[in-house]
C-alpha cells in the first residue's frame, strides 16, 4: 500500500514589536494529500482568535429568538400555511419523525428543499442531538429520493446547512437543506477528479487509504460510528473542520437508516464540544456522487466547520481575502489538537 504524504512546510516570520523587541511566529502551511491546496496553521496568532471569535452574545442570541418567533415560518403553529409546497413530487410536504421537509421559497437550484429540524424555535449546540440531526438527514434524504424519481436528471445532489446568522442561515429555527440539479459543485468535482486521478495512479482507493493511514497514527481520527469514520483532515478548508468518511458508498441514496444515523451521532458529538468550545454558529455540508452512479473512487464526505460567533458586529474572521479570493485557509487551533479533544466524546 502507498502512503499517503501530509507535507508541512514550516516558515518563520519575524517582526520588530513597538517596544522593540524581536516577536518570532512559526508558519506551517500544510499541503492537502489529495488535492494539493494549502492551509496554513499560525499558533502564534492564537489571542488574534480571541479578539475575532469573541465569545457569543447570548443575550443577543436570546433578544433576537424571542422577537423572530411569533413570525417564524418555520415554528409549527406557521408551518403549514407559511412553507411552500413541492410542485412536482406526489408528496406537497414530507415528514420524518418531527422533522418537515418542503421546497425553499428562494431556490438556488432546480430543486432545493428545506428541512425543519424541530419544532423548537432556536437550539443551543448542545440540544442538536442525534435524532434531531437524524430526522433532518433522513427526511430530505426521503426529498432526494422522491426528487430524484421525479426527475432523473438532477443527479448532482449536497445536504448542506447553516446555524446562525454568522454562518449565512436568514433565519434562526435549526434548519438544513438539500440543493440538487443537473451540474456538479465546483469542490466536490475537485474532490472527485483528485479522487479519480489517485485511484488511477496508486490502484487504491483515496479515501480507504486515508482512513486506514490515520486509524493507525491516530493523530488526526476521532472515532467510528455505524459506518462513518470521523477525523481531522490534515490541511483544513475551514475552522475547527472536522470529517466523517462513509467509506464504501459514493453517493447519498446509497446511505441507509444505520449509517445516517451514524452521520447525526458523531455530528451531534462535534456539536456538543462546538459548544463547549465556546462556539455558537456552524456550516455543514454532505458530498455525494453523481446519484445512481456507483463508483470505485470516492466516497461521501460529511464536512462541519464552526463559524464566527453570534454577537453584534460580529467580525468574519474566516471570510477574509485569503478564503474569498485566494481560497486558502489560515487555523490557530491545529487539527491534532481537536481531534485530541474530540476523541474524548467518541466512543
Ligand atoms: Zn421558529
Amino acid at each position: 500500500m502507498v502512503k499517503i504524504r501530509f507535507t508541512r512546510i514550516v516558515r518563520k516570520a519575524k517582526i520588530l514589536t513597538g517596544s522593540n523587541s524581536v516577536e518570532e511566529y512559526r508558519l506551517e502551511h500544510r499541503v492537502d494529500p489529495l488535492t494539493g491546496r494549502l492551509s496554513t496553521v499560525c499558533p502564534g496568532i492564537k489571542e488574534k482568535r480571541g479578539l475575532f471569535f469573541g465569545k457569543p452574545d447570548w443575550t443577543l442570541v436570546k433578544t433576537l429568538a424571542e422577537e423572530s418567533k411569533a413570525s417564524c415560518p418555520f415554528c409549527p403553529e406557521n408551518l403549514q400555511s407559511a412553507t411552500a409546497r413541492f410542485y412536482n413530487l406526489k408528496k406537497k410536504r414530507l415528514r420524518f419523525g418531527k422533522a418537515w421537509a418542503f421546497p425553499n421559497l428562494y431556490p438556488r437550484a432546480e430543486f432545493e428543499a428545506v428541512a425543519v429540524l424541530t419544532p423548537r424555535h432556536f437550539l443551543g449546540l448542545n440540544q442538536f442531538t442525534p435524532r434531531v440531526l437524524y430526522e433532518g438527514l433522513r427526511v430530505l434524504l426521503e426529498c432526494a429520493w422522491e426528487a430524484w424519481e421525479s426527475k432523473p436528471r438532477l443527479k448532482y445532489a449536497c445536504i448542506g446547512g447553516n446555524y446562525l446568522f454568522p454562518a449565512g442561515a436568514s433565519l434562526l429555527h435549526p434548519h438544513f437543506q438539500l440543493i440538487m440539479r443537473d451540474l456538479q459543485f465546483n469542490y466536490v468535482k475537485e474532490l472527485s477528479r483528485c479522487s479519480e486521478a489517485y485511484h488511477r495512479e496508486q490502484g487504491e482507493n483515496y479515501w480507504e487509504a486515508l482512513v486506514k493511514q490515520e486509524k493507525s497514527r491516530g493523530e488526526r481520527f476521532v472515532g467510528y460510528v455505524n459506518g462513518t469514520y470521523w477525523l481531522t483532515p490534515f490541511a483544513p478548508q475551514g475552522m475547527d473542520e472536522v470529517q466523517a468518511v462513509v467509506l464504501g458508498k459514493s453517493h447519498l441514496l446509497e446511505l441507509d437508516a444505520c449509517i445516517l444515523k451514524g452521520l447525526a451521532s458523531g455530528l451531534s458529538k462535534v456539536l456538543k464540544y462546538y459548544d463547549e468550545t465556546g462556539l455558537s454558529s456552524f456550516n455543514i455540508a454532505l458530498y455525494s456522487e453523481a446519484l445512481g452512479v456507483k463508483t470505485e473512487h470516492f466516497t461521501c464526505l460529511l464536512r462541519v466547520i464552526s463559524r464566527p460567533n453570534m454577537r453584534e458586529n460580529y467580525t468574519n474572521f474566516d471570510g477574509w481575502y485569503a478564503q474569498k479570493l485566494l481560497d486558502e485557509t489560515v487555523l490557530v487551533d491545529s487539527p491534532e489538537s481537536r481531534a485530541a479533544d474530540l476523541r474524548k466524546l467518541f466512543p
